[in-house]
């Protein structure tokens, strides 16, 4: 097997505002796993907010290097992708893309779709969200207008509009909505109040309301919310789960924050034992990843996979979405071609 990589950028279709100027792009590094005439293709994103960069990324190939190139039996995937997890701590978007790569190329080898592979039914996929950013209040009735196809919206808030954000939505449709608070709100009583007056909005949950380390109030909200709570940036890696169990109603799993496939497939199979809802998420990511991720969609909840569509550079084609539904196909592996 050789190993290929190349550092790129994904642009968003609207930029948006930070504190420190405007992000209009993330930066990716793509990776491509030769063997025996076929390619598996993976994917790193890597948000500004997180540690890990492209140079992080590409020394982390370069260290699994050695153990990659002596691969000649994709059969021992399992034990392969275990070995590449306990290589180093976290560098959990570097190992994503060596797992989506490994499974891309497994699911080519062996001629068939991962979903298939997953023993996953192609129709139980969910719907995937519609993401709405802290914007304009034009900006937010345009982009309204852009995600009318799809069935829910997922609301950024951060405390400082909700309120207008939420009405200046509900002035122009009355879809469900999930909000993501993304740790915004600064305590319990602050969080009670707002899910209060969000559970007369038609909003079907919350992620993350308050800091990811105040696992106490987590349970204080846990019990006493009348929306359902869900974990995102308290609930990383695996070993993150037995921590939050009982302070959430579910959680937000995302290839980048767990290490790909494989560890996201362990976390679904723990979660159900817990009876916990769960969604699969995204960083922002092109048709490489996320395809990655909806060929577990089918034994989630819900799903926040729309990242194709907020992007201008998508590098791959792959699943598509029919009025927000995840329409898995029936390539092998990911089920990605690539195209730019
Ligand atoms: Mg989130």
């Amino acid at each position: 097997m050789t190993i290929h990589y190349k550092k790129e950028l994904i642009h968003f279709k609207h930029p948006f505002k930070i504190a420190h100027g405007t992000r209009t792009s993330t930066s990716i590094v793509f990776l491509q796993l030769h063997h025996n005439g076929l390619i598996g293709y993976g994917e790193a994103s890597l948000p500004p907010y997180l540690p890990e960069t492209q140079n992080s990324v590409i020394s982390f190939f370069e260290k699994a290097k050695a153990l990659l190139e002596s691969i000649s039996d994709l059969n021992e995937i399992d034990l392969l992708i275990e070995q590449i997890q306990i290589m180093q701590e976290n560098n959990t978007a570097a190992k994503a893309a060596i797992d989506i790569a490994l499974h891309d190329l497994y699911g080519k080898v062996k001629k068939q779709s991962c979903w298939k592979m997953f023993g996953c039914k192609k129709e139980n996929t969910p719907f995937t969200t519609y993401t709405l950013g802290i914007d304009t209040n034009e900006m937010i009735e345009q982009k309204v207008n852009e995600g009318k196809a799809f069935k829910y919206f997922k609301v950024k808030l951060n405390g400082e509009y909700d309120k207008e954000i939420i009405t200046t939505i509900r002035n122009k449709t009355d879809k469900p909505i999930i909000v993501d608070v993304n740790q915004g709100w600064k305590d319990k009583y602050e969080a009670l109040k707002k899910i209060e007056w969000l559970n007369t909005q038609n909003v079907l949950f919350v992620e993350q309301p308050l800091a990811k380390e105040k696992l106490d109030d987590a349970f204080w909200l846990f019990e006493n919310s009348p929306l359902p709570i869900i974990a995102d940036e308290a609930m990383q890696q695996f070993t993150d789960l037995e921590k939050i169990k009982h302070c959430f109603h579910g959680i937000n799993i995302k290839l980048m924050k767990c290490g790909g496939l494989s560890a996201a497939k362990k976390i679904i199979t723990a979660a159900r034992e817990y009876n916990l809802k769960i969604m699969m998420g995204c960083m922002t990511e092109t048709s490489c990843a996320i395809s990655a991720a909806a060929q577990l969609s089918p034994l989630v909840d819900y799903a926040d996979l729309d990242s194709p569509n907020l992007i201008t550079n998508d590098f791959f084609e792959g699943i598509k979405f029919t009025e927000g539904k995840i329409m898995l196909n029936d390539a092998f592996g990911i089920g990605v071609v690539k195209k730019l």
